[in-house]
């Protein structure tokens, strides 16, 4: 071969740094605070669904939209927390976790050479999709530390190329909770330059202290141009069971449903009855959930404070984040490859969310969906560093 093997569209993508950071865990026993995965399940009565599907013999492909049954409970789920009206049948697709609806949704509507804004740092799975379908990323930059974004910006990175507005609220990697004022910015540019915005909620239900998601679709003439995708996952805890879900117009989720089905076609059978489960627990089960992470988040964020680390408020997500510079150190690449072995911890350096590699060099970000107790052991550990 005289050509390398890999595309150029992809060339530089590599491993994800969570591949890379929890073998790194693994290799030398360290806390893993880097990839965002909980370290206890989700409510047994949610895992007791899903077994009671395998045995009841959902195991054959579901109907490519997913099963009614799901599409219903995320159309009422969205009717509920949102006062948003999805037609199950029209504007309700189930997929493979978030990041396979992202996929579909940026296949569908860019073409080749188009461009998508999202704002830095992003979610690494979102450059990579807009890779696969061929197009280019523009960047908006959150500044610390409130990660707020110069309206200018925004409008200055849109082109006559450009198709489609990335925007991930509750953000990974920050913790932000974009407000209305901030929403309505977006929706502004989205609507005078006529382009669709495709959100990401995955964080929808992990919100702390007084800080509100407000679904971008929920803004006056944003409902049929945007492609609001969520997932499972993080609010119930089974982040390997991949389901998710797009709502949008009619005419946009026919799009979307159009790549989706020929990426995985369908998936997880017994997970999405599992989920119907989910999605009809009480209201109780989602603000429990979220005060005792936040309360998680607290523990994380004193302890980082008190081993000397200046720490930025989290208002969501599962992350938080710290500039090591408080800590005399520069490179949050080297810091993260070090950590490990020096104290027994793992963490992700935010550089890799971002285009422009200067502006999250000193960037470190902590994940507290763990154990009180793995916190806290990791904050002794850092402590004592
Ligand atoms: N979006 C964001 C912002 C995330 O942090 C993650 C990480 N799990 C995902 C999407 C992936 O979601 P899913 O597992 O549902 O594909
Ligand atoms: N979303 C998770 C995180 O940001 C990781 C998911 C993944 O490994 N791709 O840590």
């Amino acid at each position: 071969m005289t050509q390398p093997y890999l595309t150029s569209r992809l060339q530089g993508f590599g491993t994800t740094i969570f591949a890379e950071m929890s073998a790194l865990a693994v290799a030398t026993g360290a806390i893993n605070l880097g990839q965002g995965f909980p370290d206890t399940d989700g409510p047994a009565e949610v895992a007791d669904a899903a077994i009671a599907a395998i045995r009841a013999g959902h195991n054959q492909y579901p109907p490519g939209l997913g099963i009614p049954e799901l599409r219903h409970a995320i159309s009422q789920h969205q009717q509920h927390w949102y006062d948003l009206t999805f037609d199950p049948d029209t504007e309700v697709l189930v997929t493979a976790g978030a990041t396979e609806a992202m996929a579909a949704a940026l296949i569908a509507l860019c073409e080749p050479g188009d461009e998508v804004v999202m704002f830095e740092p992003y979610y690494d799975a979102y450059a990579a999709a807009i890779a696969i379908a061929g197009a280019h990323r523009r960047v908006v930059t959150l500044r610390a530390p409130d990660w707020t974004f110069d309206t200018h910006d925004l409008e200055r990175a849109i082109t006559d190329r450009t198709r489609a507005i990335v925007l991930n609220s509750p953000h990974n990697p920050t913790g932000k909770v974009f407000d209305r004022a901030e929403l309505e910015a977006i929706a502004k540019v989205a609507i005078e330059r006529d382009l669709v915005v495709i959100t990401d909620e995955v964080y929808e239900h992990l919100t702390y202290d007084d800080a509100q998601h407000i679904p971008m679709a929920t803004l006056p003439g944003m409902r049929d141009r945007t492609v609001t995708i969520s997932s499972a996952g993080k609010t119930f805890s089974f982040t390997g069971w991949k389901i998710g879900w797009a709502c949008a117009s009619p005419e946009l989720l026919a799009a979307v449903r159009t790549a989706k089905q020929f990426l995985t076609y369908v998936n997880g059978a017994p997970f999405q009855h599992a989920i119907v489960t989910a999605l009809g627990l009480p209201d109780s089960y989602f603000s429990e959930f979220a005060a005792d992470l936040g309360e998680r988040r607290d523990l994380l964020a004193d302890g980082l404070r008190d081993a000397g680390f200046e720490v930025f408020d989290s208002r969501g997500t599962y992350f938080l984040t710290v500039d090591i510079r408080s800590i005399g150190q520069a490179d949050g690449l080297a810091f993260c490859r070090d950590l490990p072995r020096r104290c027994g911890v793992v963490a992700v350096p935010s550089s890799v969310f971002y285009d422009d590699t200067e502006a999250g060099r000193s960037l470190v970000r902590f994940t507290f969906c763990k154990q009180r107790s793995v916190l806290t052991e990791a904050v002794h550990r850092l402590q004592a560093r």
